[in-house]
């Protein structure tokens, strides 16, 4: 029978170790379908310790191998953690926000088979720059774009015959979002914080108070043209600590990072590095920002050292909403 570890012939089981020697197994990778290790006879003497949290789905971070013949063998000791992680609906102003400040978030529970999708305020979905969007979201496995439609605050021909997001009549805005959320279905909503990131752009700030607004009225039976209510568990503000900004401005100049919070209201620091590949390259499908040197040019150009620095954390503060 031919052995999954390294194809050699398992042969008598008391010249394993001798073999296994000779072709050592192959690095340790994350699985999300660890029980494949049980079509090999070898392989089934594993021991999986399983953990869960949350409440959707599985993520595996690592394994422990055991051998009943010949004792513990090859290696680290390794830990299989089933993780369940929350379905997300990510709400931003403009195509590129949620690559630059959730892409490791949105692909980290796309990867462990949680639903996500994002919601974009600005921007005609006819646009370039819709197309390049529905790239990004493709690369983080969030889904097809879903548009506002609504013109950005600095730039009118976004949308055009459409009023500017920041502008746009605040019940209609909610009411909007609000049918997003009660059909999506959501367990967290994620949006920029009070000061609309590190730049406070005006559109950011918009996004944050509407999608506060409608967090709230998408569990309450207003908006009853908008869907049956729903009610997610929280929503999570992408924000930076104050302690960090130093370092960021390292990377992108002090003119980019304004507004940042106080270390002790942030409540969530997620860890992206392992998905990091993966959240440059939907930064990077934003090709017309690319060329015009905006935020994800600035990524282009980066050293893969500076990439890391700047994009390899992500740091929330949860606001709970009543069930
Ligand atoms: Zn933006």
């Amino acid at each position: 029978m031919a052995c999954s570890r390294c194809s050699c012939a398992t042969g008598p089981h008391r010249r394993r170790r001798a073999l296994h020697r000779d072709h050592p197994p192959p690095p340790l990778t994350v699985s999300t379908r660890p029980t494949d290790a049980r079509h090999c006879p070898r392989e089934r003497r594993r021991s999986w310790h399983l953990a869960e949290f949350g409440t959707s789905t599985r993520f595996v971070v690592g394994a422990t191998r055991r051998d009943t013949h010949t004792g513990p063998v090859w290696g680290p000791v390794r830990k299989v953690v089933l993780v369940k992680l929350p379905s997300l609906l990510a709400v931003f102003g403009h195509p590129d926000d949620e690559s630059l400040a959730a892409g490791g978030i949105l692909a980290r529970h796309a990867a462990a088979g949680a639903r996500t999708a994002v919601v974009t305020a600005t921007w005609a979905p006819t646009t370039q720059r819709v197309a390049e969007l529905a790239d990004a979201l493709r690369i983080l496995g969030a889904g097809e774009p879903r548009m506002l439609g609504y013109a950005d605050a600095k730039v009118p021909e976004s949308a055009l015959g459409c009023p500017r997001w920041c502008d746009a009549p605040l019940d209609e805005a909610v009411r909007r979002l609000v049918m997003q959320i009660r059909e999506f279905r959501p367990e967290a909503l994620v949006t920029f914080d009070a000061y609309g990131g590190l730049t406070g752009h005006p559109d950011h700030v918009h996004t944050h108070r509407v999608t506060m607004l409608a967090a709230e009225a998408a569990g309450l039976d207003v908006y009853p043209d908008a869907g049956h209510p729903w009610a997610p568990s929280a929503v999570y503000l992408t924000t930076h600590p104050r302690s960090s900004v130093k370092e960021i401005e390292k990377v992108i100049g002090a003119r980019g990072a304004v507004y940042a919070t106080p270390d002790e209201k942030v409540t969530d620091r997620v860890d992206v590095s392992p998905l990091l590949e993966q959240k440059v390259a939907a930064i990077l499908a934003h090709r017309s920002e690319v060329d015009r040197g905006a935020l994800p040019g600035l990524v282009a150009r980066l050293s893969p050292a500076a990439r890391e620095e700047l994009l390899s954390t992500e740091w929330f503060i949860r606001r709970p909403l009543p069930s």
